[in-house]
C-alpha cells in the first residue's frame, strides 16, 4: 500500500499556537505505518495560507493521486487540506473518485461545528450522486426496454442469456421441457401438481440441478409470457424468441383460470358449518378437516384437537364425520324453516333459555360485579392510606380484578341481548316471514358464501352425537340436532346480503 502524508502549517499557526510541521509529520508517519504503508510519500506546505488552493505541496499531492501513486492520504484534519469548506469538499471528492482513501488523524475534528458541517454536506452530496446514478440507470434501462433491448439479466428457464452481447437465445434442451410442461398441462389434464410430479419422476433436472420441481416453479413457467415471445419488464413488452405458440400459451392461462374457479366451488376449506358444530360426546367444537380416513380422502368434521395446549383432545378413538351428509341435514332443516317460519320461531324459543332463567343469571352477574368493584376500592383505599404498596403482588391482584370485571361485563352484554331476543321473538315473526319469502325465491341461485351466511342467520348450533363405524359412509349411528336462531334482519347483517 502506497501512503501519502500531507502536512501544512500557516505562519499564523506557527506564531499563535506554536504548531510545528515536525509534530504533524511525526503523527502522520506513525499513522501511515500503522495502516500498513509499504512506502510513504510526503507533501508539505509551510507558511502557506489554507485559503488558497494553489499551493506547491498540495499541487504535487494531487498530481501523485492522478498518477495513481497513492492508495491512502493521511492528514491531521480536513482543515489542513483547505480552510474553505467548498475546497475541502472538492478535494475529498477528487481523491475519493480516484479511489484514494482519506485518513484524518484528528477524530475530535468531526465533532466540531466545521466537522459536522463537512460531513453532513458530504453525506448530502453522496446521496445526491447515488440518486443521480440510480435515476440515470433506470432511465437507461427503460429506454433500452422501449427499444426492444434487454435491460437487465434475462434468466428464464429455456433460454440462455449472454450479458456481454445482451442477447437471448433458446436453450434447446430446456425448451423441450417447457414444451412438455405446456402440453402435459393442457392436453393431459395433469394439473400443476401433476406436472411437477412427473418432472420429478422423470428425473429432469431443474436449472439449479439440485432442487426438485416445485409446483410454484411449474406455475411460474405456465404463466410467463416470455415463452410466447414477449417478456414483460416494468409494463413494457420486449420481444424474445418464442418457445410456445401464442394460442397454446393462452389455452394454458384459460385452464389455470378454470382450475381456480372449480377449486373455489369445492375447496377443501369450504365448510358450510364451520364454528357451528359441537360434539355431544366430548363437548368440543368440531372443525372441518380435509384428510384421508380409512383410505378415503374427503371433507369431514372432527372433534379432535391436535394443538398442544388443547385442554380437551376430543373423543377417543378419533371421531370423523363426513361433512356432506351433515351439511345436507342442516341445509334441509334451514329450507324447511324458510317454508314454515312459525316452526323456526317455536324451535328457537325451545332452544333458547327461558326469559326467567336469563333474568336470574343477569342478577347474579350484577352481584358479582359489585363484589369485584368493592375489592378494587378496598385495595385502592389501602394504598391511599399507605397500608399497601403498589408492588408486583398488588398489581397482579388489581389486574386479576380488572379481567374478572371485563369477563362479567361481557357475559352481561350477551345475556341482555339474549333476553331482548327472547322477548322480541314473537314480534319478529312477521318480519321474518317476509324475509323468508324473499330468500325462498332465490334459494337455488345462492352461492356458497350466501348459503353459509343464511345458515348462520338461522342456526345457533349443530350438535352431533354418536359415530359412524369406521369405513362406513353416510350418517348411520349419528344424531344431528339443529338449534334454531331467530334471525335479526338488518341487525345481524347476515341475511340482508342475500
Ligand atoms: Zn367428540
Amino acid at each position: 500500500m502506497q501512503a501519502a502524508i500531507y502536512v501544512r502549517v500557516s505562519t499564523e499557526d506557527q506564531a499563535r499556537h506554536g504548531y510545528s510541521l515536525a509534530e504533524q509529520r511525526d503523527a502522520c508517519y506513525r499513522r501511515a505505518v500503522s495502516l500498513g504503508a509499504a512506502s510513504i510519500l510526503e507533501f508539505a506546505d509551510e507558511g502557506v495560507s489554507g485559503a488558497l488552493l494553489d499551493r506547491p505541496g498540495l499541487n504535487a499531492l494531487r498530481e501523485a493521486v492522478r498518477e495513481g501513486r497513492v492508495d491512502v492520504i493521511v492528514v491531521r484534519d480536513p482543515d489542513r487540506l483547505s480552510r474553505k469548506l467548498a475546497h475541502q469538499l472538492l478535494l475529498t471528492e477528487e481523491f475519493e473518485k480516484a479511489g484514494v482513501r482519506l485518513d484524518f488523524l484528528d477524530f475530535t475534528w468531526q465533532d466540531t461545528p466545521e466537522g459536522k458541517l463537512f460531513y453532513s454536506i458530504r453525506g448530502a452530496i453522496a446521496e445526491f450522486e447515488k440518486e443521480k446514478i440510480r435515476e440515470r440507470m433506470t432511465r437507461g434501462k427503460t429506454q433500452k426496454a422501449k427499444q426492444g433491448g434487454i435491460p437487465i439479466g434475462f434468466y428464464n428457464y429455456g433460454y440462455s442469456y449472454d450479458p456481454e452481447t445482451e442477447t437471448v437465445s433458446v436453450l434447446e434442451e430446456e425448451a423441450a421441457v417447457v414444451k412438455n410442461i405446456f402440453q402435459w398441462f393442457i392436453e393431459e389434464d395433469l394439473g400443476v401438481n401433476g406436472v411437477a410430479k412427473r418432472l420429478n419422476e422423470q428425473g429432469i433436472p431443474t436449472r439449479k440441478r439440485k432442487n426438485l420441481w416445485h409446483r410454484m416453479v411449474v406455475r411460474q413457467i405456465l404463466t410467463n409470457p416470455a415463452y410466447k415471445g414477449l417478456w414483460r419488464y416494468k409494463g413494457i413488452d420486449i420481444p424474445v424468441p418464442a418457445i410456445i405458440e401464442p394460442h397454446t400459451w393462452d389455452k394454458a392461462q384459460e385452464k389455470l383460470r378454470e382450475a381456480r374457479r372449480l377449486w373455489a366451488g369445492k375447496s377443501q376449506q369450504d365448510y358450510l358449518l364451520s364454528g357451528l358444530v359441537t360434539c355431544a360426546d366430548c363437548g368440543n367444537t368440531m372443525t372441518g378437516v380435509y384428510a384421508k380416513w380409512w383410505g378415503v380422502k374427503d371433507r369431514r368434521y372432527t372433534c379432535r384437537k391436535s394443538s398442544q395446549g388443547a385442554r380437551n383432545r376430543g373423543c377417543i378413538p378419533i371421531k370423523m364425520i363426513l361433512a356432506a351428509p351433515v351439511e345436507a341435514v342442516v341445509w334441509e332443516q334451514v329450507c324447511s324453516w324458510l317454508q314454515d317460519p312459525e316452526c323456526l320461531v317455536t324451535a328457537a324459543l325451545e332452544a333458547s333459555p327461558q326469559a326467567e332463567e336469563v333474568r336470574c343469571e343477569l342478577q347474579r352477574i350484577e352481584r358479582h360485579l359489585k363484589e369485584v368493584e368493592k375489592g378494587r376500592v378496598a385495595i385502592l383505599d389501602a394504598m391511599a392510606a399507605g397500608l399497601l404498596e403498589l408492588d408486583a403482588q398488588t398489581k397482579n391482584k388489581l389486574g386479576e380484578l380488572k379481567r374478572r370485571k371485563e369477563r362479567l361485563e361481557q357475559r352481561q352484554r350477551e345475556l341482555a341481548a339474549a333476553l331482548q331476543g327472547i322477548e322480541g321473538a314473537a314480534g319478529k315473526l312477521a318480519e321474518f316471514r317476509a324475509l323468508a319469502q324473499e330468500v325462498l325465491a332465490k334459494l337455488d341461485e345462492l352461492n356458497f358464501a350466501e348459503k353459509k351466511a343464511l345458515v348462520r342467520a338461522l342456526v345457533t348450533q349443530v350438535i352431533v352425537s354418536g359415530r359412524v363405524s369406521p369405513g362406513k359412509q353416510g350418517l348411520n349411528g349419528v344424531n344431528v340436532t339443529v338449534l334454531a336462531r331467530i334471525p335479526e334482519p338488518g341487525k345481524s347483517g347476515n341475511i340482508t346480503i342475500i
